[in-house]
């Protein structure tokens, strides 16, 4: 016997229970996306190997060993799939003349993205997220709308424990001159640091303050601070975001040793974080990376973004609850005998027509056992046809829920009848369908 297949490890189906949360969750997104002017863009899933080697740094978790990386069988192409979409989408940006040729951009996409990391609860192979790029802006203005566009989102979803860490990387001359400092002050413990840290300690000591290895903490937390290193410029940078966060009444902590994982930032870097989901407790981070466009190859353009962790998110939401929108069909169409079932046929579409949402019962079935259909699809009416309604080009409309007699009317006449029935039942205004609701019926 063959053994029944399964999906990849760390890579999950999201069934429609779950998937109905998930485009509640996405369309409560694209409302506040376009409320801060942002647009949409899809980029491709898979990208030459380069882009993300280049844009997110050698020596890089996700580059040194969470890429799914392969070769084209056909044409030896090195590709990968996405870990991120900040490279992919500067890369559309540049490759399509958008800043250069159109001004500066405010951008937003979603989708799976995909790393080599060990699965674990808020930790998968295959997660979404949901990014904002703005491309082309140089002033800490845009940093502070980042931050107060995600608390805004929080509020509107509802979420509480969700605090915001901030720090300053400077500039790539600043970290330069903080990295010689480091790495002289770590050379001191260089029999302390464990496998990961002696290997960055000369390719990217940065990323050793980002330890999560306890037996480090109290090595890095006395290291030199890049903060010391700022010049007036990225301090006054730095101050100005802060200022703004102060006037929007967002509180934050400046956190000296969130440096992000990724190599392209520089300036500002923020994360938002909560205690709520364990280990895995970073919902959001982004922050400014003023180099990638001119290191991708484009002519050189500030920019700032980040990124959300939907699946951690939604978690967060479920348990503040958030729920499905559940759509609920206005009719259920239900039918005894051939004759019947040609009429049902247009009688349903007739309505979509007309805006509602109609479900047709398939399957064949007593009447009984179809009206159990109906009176469990959570619609308001029942369109009843047999063969005597058949015979006479009419329908019967029985309502589920709430008062009103069963009726018969012609087939012409249904979409009015059944405006009439739902808008008199106030109480069922919610579950009409949009064409119904804006009387365009
Ligand atoms: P972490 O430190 O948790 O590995 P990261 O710094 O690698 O996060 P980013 O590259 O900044 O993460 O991605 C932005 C957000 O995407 C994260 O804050 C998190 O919410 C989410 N995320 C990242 N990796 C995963 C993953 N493997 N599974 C689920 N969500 C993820
Ligand atoms: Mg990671």
């Amino acid at each position: 016997m063959s053994q029944t297949l399964q999906a990849v490890r760390g890579m999950n189906d999201i069934l429609p229970d779950e998937a109905e949360i998930w485009e509640h969750f996405e369309d409560i997104v694209r409302d506040w996306l376009r409320s801060y002017g942002y647009r949409p863009i899809r980029m491709p899933i898979v990208e030459p190997t380069p882009l993300f080697r280049r844009a997110i740094g050698e020596v890089t978790d996700i580059v040194e060993k969470e890429m799914y990386s392969f070769e084209d069988a056909l044409n030896g192409e090195h590709l990968t799939l996405r870990p991120e979409g900040t490279a992919s989408c500067v890369r559309a940006a540049i490759q399509h003349n958008l800043v250069a040729g159109h001004g500066p951009q405010r951008l937003y996409y979603q989708g799976p993205m995909f790393r080599h990391e060990r699965p674990q609860k808020g930790r998968y192979r295959q997660f979404h997220q949901i990014g904002v790029e703005a491309l082309g802006f140089a002033g800490p203005d845009i940093d502070a709308e980042h931050i107060l566009m995600c608390a805004r989102l929080w509020d509107v979803l509802g979420l509480e424990d969700v605090s915001l860490e901030l720090n300053s990387l400077g500039s790539a001359e600043e970290r330069a001159a903080h990295r010689a400092a480091l790495i002289a002050y770590l050379e001191q413990y260089r029999d302390s640091l464990d496998e990961d840290g002696r290997r960055r300690l000369y390719t990217n000591p940065l990323r050793i303050l980002d330890t999560k290895n306890p037996d480090l903490q109290d090595i890095v937390e006395a290291a030199p601070r890049l903060s010391d290193h700022l010049g007036d410029e990225s301090r006054a940078h730095f101050e100005a975001v802060q200022v703004f966060l102060k006037d929007a009444g967002i509180p934050f902590r400046i956190n000296h040793r969130l440096v992000r994982g990724l190599d392209y930032y520089n300036r500002t870097v923020f994360e938002w974080v909560t205690t709520r989901l364990g280990a895995q407790g970073t919902v959001c981070a982004g922050g400014r990376y003023d180099g990638l466009v001119a290191q991708l190859g484009g002519k050189p353009q500030p920019a700032a973004g980040f990124a959300m962790g939907v699946e951690r998110l939604l978690a967060l939401w479920r348990e503040s609850g958030g729920e499905a929108d559940r759509a609920v069909p206005d009719v259920y169409v239900v039918h005894l005998g051939d004759a019947a079932q040609r009429l049902a046929f247009r009688a349903a579409e007739s309505l979509r027509e007309h805006g509602f949402d109609a479900v047709l019962h398939c399957g064949g079935g007593s009447f009984k056992s179809q009206m159990k259909k109906a009176d469990g699809s959570g619609a308001a009416v029942a369109l009843v046809i047999g063969e005597d309604e058949a015979a006479a080009g009419e329908v019967g409309i029985k309502p589920l829920r709430g008062p009103g007699a069963q009726q018969r009317v012609a087939l012409e006449a249904l979409p009015e009848a059944l405006a009439m029935l739902m808008f008199s039942e106030e109480d069922d205004e919610d579950e009409l369908g949009e064409g119904a609701r804006d009387g365009s019926v």
